[in-house]
């Protein structure tokens, strides 16, 4: 049985099949109905909330013979046409690939010709910020004066790089986000046409994952679906597909921190280490179990703000317990300033084992949260009636921590020529935002990687995990991110993949041949 792609597959092709948008596609709609169509729209919001889709409709509908209601009839010569993709009346532009003047002039050539069949000829420009500076002023010409058959419809996902003139000639859209609820009524829907089971919490989980974005949903959806083919879809396989970690490894973490067992935080965090979870990802995820366990005690039926199942909720109330509200939000912030040093850092390992070590021993700290946390710590020892005097205790526990900073052994330092090392910089520091923008399966499967240098103009992206390196060794997958990393970056690098080798670390430092001739040894520095 051959298994189409739930994101091909179920592509809205009406208006009543779009989700989330509805103020959108209602004036949309009305427009069409009333017959004041505008000449310049620019949709702007985040990947996969359906920009392209709507542009697409919006094409039939205004091209239709017979529209119902402002939509599209999709019977008439018209729509089937511009379905099946053979009207030479819609014309699609990617920006990120076509973004000089010429591409633009080819445009204002062409629009001085009306349409052999149909009422319009409608442009959709997608990723429209990536326009060069002389592309723009060609499109403004157009703008300003367009003819009565044409229709611009630009989408973007950046709206803040679109020049103020362009904008001015605009009416603006903007998409939201869907919201989790939807996403997965969505899903559920299409799954029961499927005849495909699910739990409800598996189909919750893979729309966080997909943060507001429905075609990742789908896609993730499709990927879970395609590892388990037949089966019910659980709540298990969803996390064992996705990568995900679980809620115990969050629950582990934060009584360690709670308990001020600086020791195990360490511990903890190296068996990730070991495993090549994304560091990056996981500091987010702790984020958001915090911010459970604040809700939780916050609010007195937290219910679905949650988006998780009763005995989970039951597992964080009894961990919510080792701390006060007072404390969670100190962890949340300075978890959320980990983050973002963590965006830019090469030494994600390091700043978190500082931020834990922060946590874990507040008399480090001379900040006022700090001075807080050790004053209740203090009333919490005199209520118990101990005694204050310096105990044995703490000078051994900090001996313990000592310890356990010297048996990590310091990376491995390796130097690079310049322009490799540029290029290994460059990509490592944009890796994470690279993997999300190219979404689907490859923002879930390379989560953990770690890209490496492997020769001029090469890099190697390094896979911790037997299945995400199939999907990742893939030949389309590989020139998907050649072709990103050229067109956002105009730089033409050759990606390998390779497998992790059993225990082998990844935690080489690369330098630059001065660099290490001079042996200077690099502080990290942490910004306050
Ligand atoms: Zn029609």
């Amino acid at each position: 049985m051959s298994y189409t792609a739930l994101y091909r597959k179920w592509r809205p092709s009406s208006f009543s099949d779009v989700k989330g948008q509805d103020h959108i596609v209602q004036t949309l709609k009305n427009q069409i109905v009333s017959g004041r169509i505008g000449h310049a729209y620019l949709f702007c919001g985040t990947r996969g909330t359906g920009k392209t889709s709507i542009a697409k409709i919006f094409a039939k509908a205004v091209n239709c013979e017979q529209p119902i209601n402002g939509s599209p009839c999709g019977e008439c010569r018209t729509c089937k046409n511009i379905a099946a993709g053979a009207s030479l009346n819609v014309v699609e532009i990617d920006a990120a690939s076509n973004n000089g003047v010429e591409n633009i002039r080819e445009i204002r050539e062409e629009v001085q010709y009306p349409p052999t069949e149909g009422k319009y000829r409608v442009y959709i420009i997608d990723e429209v910020h990536m326009l060069s500076t002389g592309a723009f002023n060609a499109l403004l010409k157009t703008l300003e004066e367009p003819p009565s058959y044409v229709i611009f419809i630009l989408a973007t996902t950046e709206v803040q790089k679109i020049p103020v003139t362009v904008l001015s000639r605009c009416q603006r859209y903007d998409f939201k986000r869907i919201t989790v609820e939807t996403i997965v009524k969505h899903l559920k829907g299409l799954l029961e046409t499927e005849q495909t089971q699910v739990e409800e919490r598996a189909l919750t989980y893979i729309a966080r994952a997909a943060d507001g974005a429905l075609r990742d949903a789908l896609s993730l959806l499709d990927q879970c679906i395609a590892f388990h083919y037949g089966e019910p879809l659980t709540y298990d396989l969803v996390l064992d597909v996705l990568g995900a970690v679980d809620i115990t490894v969050f629950g582990n973490m934060f009584r360690a921190v709670a308990e001020n067992r600086t020791r195990d935080c360490i511990l903890a965090l190296e068996e990730m280490v070991i495993q090549g979870r994304e560091l990056g990802q996981f500091v987010i995820d702790f984020i958001w179990y915090l911010r459970n366990l604040l809700l939780l005690k916050s609010v007195d039926d937290p219910g679905n703000l949650l988006d998780m199942s009763a005995e989970n909720q039951n597992i964080l109330k009894e961990d919510g317990r080792l701390a006060d509200q007072e404390t969670l939000l100190r962890y949340i912030r300075v978890f959320s300033d980990l983050s973002n040093q963590l965006r830019y850092a090469s030494q994600k390992r390091v700043l978190i084992e500082v931020a834990l070590i922060k946590l874990t021993r507040p008399q480090m700290e001379q900040n006022l949260d700090s001075i807080l946390q050790r004053i209740s710590v203090m009333e919490k020892m005199l209520e118990e009636g101990v005694v204050m005097a310096p105990s044995p205790e703490a000078e051994s526990s900090k001996d313990t921590a000592a310890s356990s900073a010297r048996e990590m052994t310091p990376a491995e330092r390796i130097s690079l020529p310049k322009g490799q090392l540029e290029d290994l910089n460059l990509i490592r520091s944009e890796w994470n935002k690279i993997i999300r923008e190219l979404g689907g399966p490859i923002r879930a499967s390379f989560r953990d990687t770690v890209v490496e240098p492997a020769g001029e103009s090469c890099l190697c992206v390094v896979f911790s995990d037997q299945s995400n390196y199939m999907i990742g060794s893939r030949e389309s997958t590989i020139s998907e991110i050649q072709s990103y990393v050229e067109n956002h970056y105009q730089k033409s690098i050759t990606f390998k993949v390779r497998l992790r080798n059993g225990e082998e670390r990844l935690d080489t430092i690369y330098v630059s041949d001065e660099e290490l001739k001079a042996n200077i040894l690099m502080d990290i520095t942490i910004e306050d």
